[in-house]
């Protein structure tokens, strides 16, 4: 046995009806791809002086630390909006849970591990094709500092799954503050064991939200604070214009983490109602979407915790439903503060001149839409131009608008606007330039990455990819082509979860 984590499992204690103790199912023969040596240190772990094959044995679940007391968590969860009472891990088995040298608690999953309890038709494996989206989405939403799990590691497993055709099998070791989602509230308010809903409360309170233990009502607390954390997290999706792609309720961290990277995508033209994933037919998660679909997600958690929240129900549900308005404004209050910064504009508490930056915001993006201008370019662009004078980079912003008309004239406002700030241009496009990325992880990329793999066993592609997306707000010498948007013969219109 290694001993590499010191292990302080505390969900195990909730008892037999939160989970399924459960193994890793051995894999023929793992193979190291990926190992985050940066993460692994920042947590403590005691990895340095293992060999690739030992760290691949581990995250592969071949072989188990020390303390590790595997199981496969219960949860349920509304799928595109229709209650499956039970879902659960059906893939994945978390290790156990630790404390960081910070003091912070963290949980250690595999996802692709097994079948479990929970897996109904599933094969409990994932393809390496998902696995290393996973990795690289995850690690550039961390490098774009937005809260998400973290990727440990990422292996191969030496044995092929059945999709629509083999593919090479992997798993992904992932970090995250808590891997309990909207749905395992739900799971236990669906059989009316109130008393599960609390014990699982209280733990989610203990782990992620201690500060909420001291006050009135934890439980009310508690639900604000995550409906903060979710209205914060949806605000900063917006700005990059990533969509999650299946935001069922399942899919929803009460610890405000980005979660499940399935069919994810950052789009690259920008389109109110893009939507990548393949199982999203009706563009139930399409990108402008994805506000809303919080507050319905939310809505359902805030039913689970009605009971606690106060012993009258009309009472519990007129708490419920304050703090459920509150996410509206949280969320435009996190919109609109992030979206000024982004375009350079200095927040006033003035509610006329917010209203101001609200419009000219939205007319930017309205000509983006009607000219398919590339998102993340015209950020970079914008955060390099001068307020005053035309320069290199005003040629190539216009190109990207087919040198539009209203594009011109939205400038001259945007300059406008910016005049009457105190702030030198320098000072407005560094601020600018670090919160508009460079490089983003473009969906043609992410595919060309897994293509090597999938196809040839080549991971360079993976590796240089990964590399640049560590740096996303730094220009990098030679990777120009990370930054250009897919040729017509690369775009990807449709992105699966490989389940
Ligand atoms: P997702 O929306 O992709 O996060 O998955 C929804 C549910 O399906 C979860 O309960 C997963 O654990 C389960 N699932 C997805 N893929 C598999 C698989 N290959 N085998 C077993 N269960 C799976
Ligand atoms: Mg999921």
């Amino acid at each position: 046995m290694l001993e590499i984590i010191a292990f302080n499992n505390k969900y195990i204690s909730l008892g037999v009806g939160f989970y399924e103790k459960i193994s890793p199912v051995l894999v023929a023969k793992p193979g190291l791809i990926k190992f985050n040596e940066g993460l692994a240190e920042s947590l403590g772990l005691s990895t340095a002086d293992l060999m690739p094959t030992e760290i691949a044995e581990i995250f592969s679940g071949n072989r188990l630390p020390e303390g590790a007391e595997p199981l496969a968590m219960a949860y349920a969860g509304h799928q595109f909006g229709s209650f499956n009472p039970q879902l659960g891990d059906g893939r994945a088995i978390l290790l156990g849970e630790f404390v960081s040298p910070e003091g912070k608690g963290f949980n250690l999953q595999l996802k692709g591990s097994g079948r479990t309890l929970y897996s109904r038709g599933g094969d409990g494996r994932a393809a390496l094709g998902p696995v290393l989206r996973e990795y690289l989405v995850s690690e550039a939403m961390e490098k774009l500092n937005v809260p998400t799990t973290r990727a440990l590691a990422a292996v191969t497993t030496g044995e092929d799954v059945a999709r629509e055709r083999l593919l090479p099998g992997g798993i992904i070791a992932r970090i995250a503050s808590s891997f309990i989602r909207v749905g395992s509230f739900e799971y236990f308010s669906a059989k009316g064991d109130a008393e599960s809903v609390r014990k699982l409360a209280d733990y989610v309170i203990e782990c992620n939200y201690p500060q909420t233990r001291d006050t009135d009502n934890p439980y009310v607390a508690l639900l604000q604070s995550i409906v903060e954390r979710q209205a914060a997290l949806i605000a900063q999706w917006m700005q990059l214009g990533f969509i999650h792609g299946v935001m069922n309720t399942d899919n929803m961290s009460v610890a405000g983490e980005t979660i499940d990277y399935g069919p994810c995508a950052f789009m690259d033209s920008y389109d109110h109602n893009q939507v990548f994933s393949s199982i999203d037919r009706n563009g139930r998660y399409a990108y402008s979407n994805q506000p809303s679909i919080g507050l319905w997600n939310l809505s359902r958690l805030a039913e689970t915790l009605l009971p606690l929240m106060h012993e009258d129900s009309d009472a519990a549900i007129a708490i419920a439903q304050n703090i459920l308005e509150s996410f509206v404004e949280s969320y435009q209050e996190n919109w609109l503060s992030g979206m000024q910064a982004k375009f350079g504009l200095i927040a006033s508490s003035d509610k006329i001149k917010q209203h101001e930056d609200k419009s000219l915001i939205e007319e930017l993006f309205n000509i983006m839409a009607d000219n398919n201008a590339d998102f993340t370019l015209t950020f970079y662009f914008l955060s390099r131009l001068s307020a005053t004078q035309s320069s290199k980079h005003e040629t190539e912003i216009r190109q990207l608008f087919g040198n539009s008309e209203l594009f011109d004239e939205w400038l001259i406002k945007w300059r406008q606007r910016l005049a009457v700030q105190v702030q030198s241009d320098e000072q407005r496009q560094t601020s600018m330039q670090s919160i508009n990325p460079v490089y983003i992880p473009r969906n043609h990329q992410i595919e060309a990455a897994i293509r090597a793999a999938e196809d040839n066993h080549d991971f360079s592609v993976f590796h240089a990819l990964h590399e640049v997306l560590q740096n996303p707000y730094e220009e990098q010498e030679c990777k120009e082509s990370y930054m250009r948007p897919p040729e017509p013969n690369e775009v990807v219109r449709q992105t699966f979860c490989g389940t």
